[in-house]
């Protein structure tokens, strides 16, 4: 049995989710993070696909924080026979009872409504990537640990956690086996984050695995109180519209920022006393376990601030409901990118209204419903229902949990000196790219890689990775746009140019010019297809 110390990447390699690193030190085997792909259609297809490895063989897994990215793929480690701990914080502990049972929720909802269709269809029914039970049963296997402490997954390997300043609990996992120290960052904070300490942690490693997910933007720097005049702005002319201001958020973390932001506000008097919903039955959740932990919370000017009067935590779906015919409110609500729950509703009935407004103020990856809408569509299919999108659409990027370029730099000129490999993972290819560039020129000496999922690395001490398996071609498409989004979006652009055209003679051209030019592509398949059988 060879002592090398090895990785795999499973996840979040040329794209932002799905994190999961596999190290291997001699029999034993961990994961860091099990998080599930989210985005695209095609990308969640991965959610269903084999693991990468036996789960019963896996001996623990480390897990940085609850973001399901990051997380919600260990109800189906468990149920597919991972026995062993999931070591992490806390408060992570405590935020993955409610994110995973909720991820289990969604999937059943999900399943129950496909299966219905196909049912109709006369098709077979299939099975919910996971349900809510296996989600408790896998949060049953967390353990908890302090920030900064020792501990030993397996024998062999032992490992600590820093603070990473990025949500509640977050950490970036330290690694040490063989004489070989390893860092996974996890997701970092940005500075100036509401309730955290800047990342922390030690420096001179042999390798280090950094996120880079906004590895290509540089944010002017913002203060916490700027940040808030921001959203003041933003609210008063979402009112002054008169419609219904509506925040997808992340049930975690962005929605107390934004609670303790706009109670900060009204105090001062700075936005009138609006009515302020929050519909996401699991942001009420994570909000409870916020409080429970406020003793670790940087932040706090008055106590308690997500109790106000203004505010309403919707619970049932009947009060959910009632919302659709309200106006002039905030409603918050999840998802963040729009891909689930009870934020559909809330588009549903307010994207179409030119007094609605929709602030965004959280990451859209590519693909996702969010990403179209921010990007411009007219027109969007939500739920099987066309949407036309009349409402102001608005963005604020300063409500970052993630680190910027500047500040990714600077978390990685702190780790040094890096004696073997700097990989960075979990981004998008101009993100790593660009970060690349950076890290190179301030660690002229660092051996960078930019791994690709499926990939094996032998991580020795001292020197730089070796790559041991290639990865796996047939998902780098899966990395991209997904086909649908871009044809809807295809289809809306053309309806707008036609409408634009206000003779219907000349409309008529335009439709002609059109066909021809996709018979000329029908036409080039075709020929390609006949020389390709030559
Ligand atoms: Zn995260």
């Amino acid at each position: 049995m060879t002592k090398d110390l090895t990785l795999t990447l499973h996840g979040a390699a040329r794209t932002v989710t799905g994190s999961c690193h596999e190290f291997t030190f001699g029999d034993h085997r961990i994961l860091v993070d099990c998080g599930l792909f989210q985005g695209s259609r095609t990308l969640e297809g991965l959610n269903a696909g084999a693991f990468g490895f036996n789960p019963a063989k896996v001996d623990a897994v480390i897990l940085t924080h609850a973001h399901i990215d990051h997380s919600g793929l260990l109800p189906r480690l468990v149920a597919e026979g991972f026995r062993g701990k999931i070591w992490c914080t806390q408060p992570t502990a405590d935020l993955l009872e409610y994110m995973l049972a909720d991820a289990g929720r969604i999937h059943e909802a999900d399943t129950a409504r496909r299966n219905r269709r196909r049912d109709r269809a006369g098709e077979d029914p299939f099975d919910p990537l996971y349900t809510e039970a296996d989600a408790i049963a896998a949060w049953g296997q967390a353990s908890p640990v302090e920030l900064e402490e020792w501990f030993e997954p397996v024998p062999g390997i032992r490992a600590r956690l820093w603070n990473a300043g990025h949500i509640l609990g977050s950490a970036s996992a330290e690694l040490e086996a063989g004489g070989v120290r390893v860092l996974c960052s996890g997701d970092l904070g940005p500075d100036n984050k509401a309730f955290h300490a800047d990342p922390e942690g030690t420096s001179g490693f042999d390798h280090v695995l950094c996120e880079s997910t906004y590895g290509d933007r540089a944010r002017v720097p913002m203060t916490i109180d700027g940040r808030r005049r921001e959203l003041e702005a933003e609210i008063r002319g979402a009112m002054a519209r008169g419609g219904n201001l509506i925040i997808p958020t992340f049930a975690l973390e962005r929605t107390q920022e934004l609670l303790l932001d706009i109670a900060e506000l009204m105090h001062a008097g700075a936005i009138p006393n609006v009515q302020v919903f929050i519909d996401s039955p699991l942001a009420s959740q994570a909000t409870k376990v916020f409080e429970r932990h406020a003793a670790r919370l940087e932040g706090f000017s008055r106590e308690p601030t997500f109790r106000q009067p203004a505010f309403h935590f919707v619970d049932s779906v009947q009060e959910s409901i009632r919302l659709n015919s309200i106006s002039g409110a905030i409603i918050l609500s999840a998802s963040g990118m729009c891909e689930a729950g009870r934020i559909r509703h809330h588009l549903v009935h307010n994207l179409h209204k030119r007094e609605a407004t929709v602030l965004f103020v959280g990451y859209q990856a590519a693909g996702s419903l969010g990403r179209v809408i921010v990007e411009g569509a007219g027109r969007v299919r939500i739920s099987g229902e066309d949407v036309m999108v009349r409402a102001t659409i608005r963005r604020i990027d300063s409500y970052s949990a993630h680190a910027d370029q500047g500040e990714l730099l600077d978390w990685i000129e702190a780790r040094a000196p890096i004696a073997g490999s700097l990989f960075l993972i979990h981004g998008e290819q101009a993100a790593l790219e660009a970060l690349r560039r950076l890290a190179q020129s301030k660690l002229p000496e660092t051996h960078i890689v930019l791994p690709e999922i499926g990939e094996s690395y032998i991580l020795p001490p001292a020197a730089p990775a070796r790559r041991t398996k290639t990865g796996r071609t047939d998902l780098t498409q899966a990395l991209g746009r997904d086909w649908q989004n871009s044809y809807a979006e295809l289809v809306t652009g053309l309806k707008r140019e036609l409408s634009r055209i206000e003779d219907t003679r000349e409309r008529q051209k335009a439709v002609e010019a059109m066909r021809k030019v996709l018979d000329s592509y029908t036409q080039f398949r075709s020929d390609k297809h006949r020389r390709g059988r030559r």
